[in-house]
């Protein structure tokens, strides 16, 4: 049974806690049941996940009977390692869970509640953020991209109880240089300045390699983009190890097992087969670039993007239109119905067959 939020009436509210009746959850983008949907909406990668990732899956559950039997590694020490060894650090750099989404709620509880200093994030950003300072009771202060929809650091020299920004940021696609997130960990050496990674594998430049020289510093990644594991659920957190422990209280005062013991060893199989990763994100780097020269052509414009998405508009017709009329012909993207970027659209980077239809719907369409 399915009830949406308004039809349940304010009697039956009054068994909710106060604070969740006034909560906005997320909205997640449309999951399609019809597998003859082409998905561009919710930058899913459009390459399955390595083989060796359902291989690790099988040999787990036939190795020992007991997998599934017996609690998962509460610290799931192998996958920590295995992504340590991926990025240059040690195990007691990395704390995993339940997709980046549960990373980043246990980054607000452990590092943003220290005062009634507001939390800082972009006004165009992910939209998640808005969400979890909502439920911890957090106050904000939302700084707004410039005119080319960026971020500019110098905006965010304000009393802080912490930063949380996402590059390359989503939905707009657009990375900040390294030397502007130094700028920010050294305008705020006694904050936590949190940068979510989840599109960094797309082509901009991490701040892992800033890890070792800031203790402020705490980059969120996923397995949900760049490893085509969005279904398995893995994300993680990268900084110092006091930091990693902060994480490691929260998680452990709310749920010790966030891992499975197949997530655990399908992840680690995904750090391990390094070739298939840089492969296929390559391989979407060179489509994403035939995507823009295409969708140039047809006369949208589109912002620089270092992900595995598009965010375009038409000069000519509104985006509202054009994402009703893809998905007619079974095309899913997204549109975003909030201020600044109502006129755009964010479509994710298929596979070239999905990419070709879509310009050719679209060719139609405008022609
Ligand atoms: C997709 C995404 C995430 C969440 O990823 P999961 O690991 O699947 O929870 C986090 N941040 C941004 C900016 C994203 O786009």
């Amino acid at each position: 049974m399915q009830y949406h939020h308004a039809q349940i009436s304010t009697a039956q509210k009054r068994f909710w806690s106060p604070s969740i009746r006034e909560l906005t959850p997320y909205q997640p983008g449309e999951q399609a049941l019809n597998t003859a949907v082409i998905k561009l909406n919710t930058n899913e990668n459009p390459y399955p996940p390595s083989p060796q990732v359902m291989q690790a899956i099988m040999e787990t559950l036939w190795e020992t009977a007991d997998v599934l039997r017996l609690y998962p590694d509460p610290d799931a020490s192998k996958l920590c390692k295995a992504i340590a060894n991926t990025m240059g650090l040690e195990a007691d750099n990395v704390f995993v869970g339940n997709g980046s989404d549960e990373v980043l709620a246990f980054i607000f509880k452990a590092f943003f509640q220290h005062t009634d200093q507001p939390v800082l994030f972009p006004d165009i950003s992910y939209s998640f953020y808005p969400v979890y300072t909502q439920f911890y009771q957090l106050n904000s202060e939302i700084i707004p991209v410039n005119q080319n929809y960026e971020i500019c650091v110098e905006d965010y020299e304000k009393d802080t109880a912490g930063i949380i920004i996402a590059n390359p940021n989503a939905p707009t696609g657009i990375a900040l240089e390294l030397q502007h997130i130094k700028t920010l960990l050294e305008m705020h050496p006694d904050h936590v300045v949190v940068i979510d990674e989840a599109y960094i594998d797309f082509g901009a430049e991490s701040a892992v390699s800033l890890i070792k020289d800031y203790d402020n510093l705490v980059v969120c990644q996923t397995t949900s983009k760049s490893r085509s594991l969005a279904g398995l659920r893995v994300g993680f957190a990268l900084a110092q190890p006091h930091l990693i422990q902060a994480l490691n209280i929260v998680k452990n005062s709310f749920n010790s097992f966030p891992v499975d013991s197949l997530a655990i060893a399908a992840a680690t199989a995904a750090f391990e087969d390094h070739h298939y990763f840089k492969q296929t994100c390559l391989d979407i780097i060179q489509q994403r670039e035939f995507l823009v020269r295409e969708l140039e052509a047809l006369g949208f414009i589109i912002l620089p993007s270092k992900t595995n998405f598009l965010f375009v508009k038409h000069p000519s017709y509104d985006a509202l239109t054009l994402a009703q009329q893809l998905k007619h012909s079974n095309i899913l993207v997204r549109h975003f119905n909030q201020p600044r970027i109502n006129n755009f659209l964010r479509i994710s980077v298929g596979i070239h067959e999905h990419n070709l239809k879509l310009i050719d719907t679209l060719r139609n369409f405008l022609s």
